[in-house]
């Protein structure tokens, strides 16, 4: 994928803020501090287009970014310990309506950190993907974080807690391995093709 004409296209929280230039847009979500951040700028190869977290849980917004004909869409990272319950339901909200509004969203992936057992909110955020008819790709994040003779295990860990149905719905991604961004690019163009 070529990345040489990459910018931050719109910043919304509702969907008189979405981009309305019809193109098909992969949506990421997962908790703040999981890498989607790091996963996006290394996707998109900049060092800095979009804010990785020194305050976590600070992101309130869906952050649209535009690479050639296609959308990176980076929604707001749950979890973050220290929120209200109101501003967890406004979160939910923003998440929601885009879910459901989107007609040219192609997948939503979730983002999971290959070292621990996905949380509950996970599985909530899983179950919502999979029910509202996306494929249930779930990015195991800091792959260099595990030896690769244990990362099976990790894997497995994951999918049984989050019930992916497929193991090969689960794709593994390190910002320290540079092929990642090659193959990640690969799975996501032949989703736009098929
Ligand atoms: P976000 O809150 O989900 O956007 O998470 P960030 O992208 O800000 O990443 C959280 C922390 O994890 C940062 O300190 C990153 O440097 C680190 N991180 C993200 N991806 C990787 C990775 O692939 N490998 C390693 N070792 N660290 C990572």
């Amino acid at each position: 994928m070529k990345t040489d004409k990459v910018y931050l296209e719109k910043v919304a929280v509702d969907p008189k803020g979405y981009p309305t230039e019809p193109c098909g847009e992969f949506a990421f979500a997962g908790r703040s501090n999981v890498g989607k951040s790091s996963f996006i700028n290394a996707m998109v190869r900049r060092k800095n287009l979009a804010r990785t977290s020194s305050a976590p849980g600070k992101t309130r917004t869906i952050n649209f970014y535009r690479v050639a004909d296609l959308r990176l869409v980076d929604l707001p990272g749950y979890g973050y310990a220290k929120v209200s319950k109101s501003e967890r339901n406004s979160w939910a909200g923003i998440i929601n309506t885009y879910l459901e509004a989107r007609e040219n969203l192609l997948e939503v992936l979730l983002l999971v950190d290959i070292r621990h057992k996905p949380s509950e909110l996970d599985v909530a955020m899983y179950d919502y993907i999979v029910q509202s008819g996306y494929s249930g790709l779930v990015i195991a994040t800091k792959a260099d974080k595990v030896a690769k003779g244990q990362r099976a295990r990790h894997l497995k860990v994951i999918a049984d807690t989050l019930g992916v149905k497929e193991r090969s719905n689960i794709l593994t991604f390190s910002t320290s391995e540079k092929q990642n961004v090659e193959d990640m690019w690969a799975i996501l163009e032949d989703i736009v093709r098929f």
